[in-house]
């Protein structure tokens, strides 16, 4: 296979959404299972967009999902500096080549002359192209004044790896500008150059810049660059309609999702999976399988939508997978103490083990740990009317409820071994003395140890929370009934 270089290119404008990140997913395993070069690529030429931190935002996100860039910021390169607006020169030097070779022109015309151009041709309903105005003297370039391509109308055609075979006619192609007059240039402009000089031979990108295409395919042309492969993501839908899916559908960032507790395992794997599958029934994929089995040819041509529902379903599928197949202590690990209820930081680690590993199986998101095992770590607060409205209960009056928990209490405090084997015998000797159905009994005892809507299997929740408090806690709710 031939060896790919791909980019990501993001621009440092704050969020990252999902489609941002599927962008720097796919170039990355395209150039890792080729043997190629990943780039990370900075366009941050549009000042007015510019948000300080995002770079740091974006590299942060990059490392967490474990993609990390072989040139760009922080590891350097043969191709450095890998953020534009250190590539200033660059880009002008080209432009002015063009420039000297009757391509391009330096363009004086002021702002209000182009709204005049611009009102006058919507006046005559005729489609506004800055290539009918161009003028006609056009002085040499000086700081401050744009440069524009010198476009000749026609036809192209063109092949992407998705989107399949193209074309376009003349309508469409307009002298765009190159540089702006602040020096820098045109995202349009910026990245051919980069693409070209960084020797990418896939350019991976949104499906919002095929419009764009023509533009650059004369670029390309006057600039005798050959075209490097395009490959155009459909977009990310909306969960409902037929739009792009945008911060207003609720969609989080990528790091609000890390923070809620997706796991990068997860993430990757989504993403991965928006768009893309190998053809079988398959969804699960770790990093290494990825490089196995992606192909670009195996992206889907029409949009892909965003389920929630499904990425949280990931999540807890993840979640388990690593449990099973590397342990409590690797899952352990990818948990951060900010996940955990305030109270856990008390207790040893082991304990916290103790308590991950009977509830794991429960979790779609790590950060439902704080609410699901607070009552592990402090004391539930008494809530009796829980005990008393709960459906399962409604049925024994508060005599017979306090019996139940004493009588609990008393049969459990003669258990020596405190293990969930002995406890669940020593609870079935109950149901069979009391003559209580399980549903009924065993609520109680959960109602009265949590208080919390559910819990893991009885018999490892007492074992964990271990004997003394057990009693304590049966004994309390006991009281508390009347
Ligand atoms: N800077 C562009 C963006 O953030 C990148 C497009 C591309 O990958 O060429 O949308």
């Amino acid at each position: 296979m031939e060896k790919a270089i791909t980019r990501f290119a993001p621009s440092p404008t704050g969020y990252i959404h999902l489609g941002n990140v599927r962008s720097a997913i796919y170039p990355y395993l395209l150039a890792k299972q080729t043997g190629g070069t990943f780039i990370l690529r900075i366009e941050d030429t549009d000042q007015a967009r510019f948000v300080e931190g995002a770079t740091d935002l974006i590299k942060e996100t990059l490392l967490w999902l474990g993609l990390n860039w072989d040139e760009g910021p922080d590891v350097g390169g043969p191709h450095a500096p890998y953020f534009q607006t250190e590539r200033k020169e660059l880009y002008l030097s080209w432009a002015k080549r063009l420039i000297a070779e009757g391509r391009a022109y330096a363009d004086p015309t002021p702002p209000e002359k182009i709204d005049e151009y611009r009102k006058a041709d919507e006046a005559e309903k005729v489609p506004y192209l800055y290539r009918n105005h161009r003028p006609l003297d056009t002085p040499e370039w000086q700081e401050g004044m744009p440069i524009r391509f010198k476009t000749i109308p026609k036809n192209y055609e063109w092949h992407d790896e998705v989107m399949g075979d193209l074309k376009s006619s003349p309508e469409v192609l307009d002298d765009i500008i190159l540089i702006k007059k602040d020096g820098l240039p045109t995202y349009n402009f910026a990245h051919i150059v980069d693409d070209a000089e960084m020797g990418v031979t896939h350019v991976i990108r949104g499906q919002e810049y095929l419009s764009s295409m023509p533009n650059y395919l004369a670029l390309y042309e006057a600039l005798n660059l050959p075209r490097p492969k395009f490959v155009s993501l459909p977009h990310i839908l909306a969960p409902q309609g037929n739009k792009k899916l945008s911060k207003r559908d609720g969609a989080k960032s990528v790091t609000e999702y890390r923070d809620d507790g997706i796991l990068p395992e997860a993430m990757l794997n989504y993403l991965a999976c928006l768009g893309w599958n190998d053809g079988s029934e398959q969804e699960i994929y770790d990093l290494k399988e990825l490089l196995e089995k992606f192909s670009l040819d195996r992206i889907q041509n029409s949009g892909a939508r965003f389920d929630e529902t499904k990425l949280l379903w990931m999540n807890g599928v993840w979640i388990r997978k690593i449990k099973d197949e590397e342990g409590i202590d690797v899952l352990y690990a990818k948990i951060s103490p900010d996940f955990w209820p305030d109270s856990a930081k008390n207790y040893p680690e082991e304990y916290r083990k103790k308590v991950l590993n009977i509830i794991y199986d429960r979790l779609k998101l790590l950060s439902e740990l704080k609410t699901f095992t607070s009552y592990f770590f402090e004391e539930p607060e008494i809530d009796k009317e829980l005990i008393l409205k709960n459906k399962m209960l409604k049925k024994l009056s508060e005599d017979d409820l306090q019996k139940l928990l004493s009588l609990t209490s008393t049969r459990l405090s003669s258990l020596e071994n405190w293990t969930a084997e002995n406890i669940q015998a020593a609870l079935n000797d109950l149901l069979a003395e009391t003559n209580k159905k399980p549903g009924e009994l065993f609520s109680l005892i959960r109602l009265a140890v949590s208080f919390a809507p559910f819990s893991p299997s009885l018999d490892l929740t007492l074992e964990v929370l271990g004997k003394e408090r057990t009693l304590a806690r049966l004994n309390l709710a006991a009281r508390s009934i009347n």
